[in-house]
């Protein structure tokens, strides 16, 4: 019979990347229960948004924090830059 439950011993690799295993537990939990102002918002992607257009390549993706449910529709890296592309092709008014 084997004998379990010793685990590992100490300093090998195993018994650090068991470590390593638990403190990611840990910070995940600890993120989890943090507030957005604490470690920022954790987005997630919710699907492309187009500013009144249907072209398809007019559209930016937009993420949602799955904390707060703060959209950054309007504070948006590439929301800018596809406005000025729809512009630049007269789509819309
Ligand atoms: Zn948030
Ligand atoms: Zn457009």
């Amino acid at each position: 019979m084997n004998e379990v439950g010793e685990g590992p011993s100490p300093g090998s690799p195993l018994a650090r990347l068991e470590a390593a295993r638990v403190e990611v537990a840990r910070l995940e939990r600890e993120v989890a229960s943090a507030s957005c102002a604490e470690v920022g918002h954790r987005w997630r992607f919710v699907g492309g948004c187009a500013y009144d257009c249907e072209t398809p390549g007019c559209s930016f993706a937009v993420h949602e924090c799955s904390v707060c449910g703060d959209c950054d529709y309007d504070d948006n890296e590439e929301a800018p830059k596809v406005r000025a592309q729809c512009e630049a092709f007269g789509h819309g008014n």
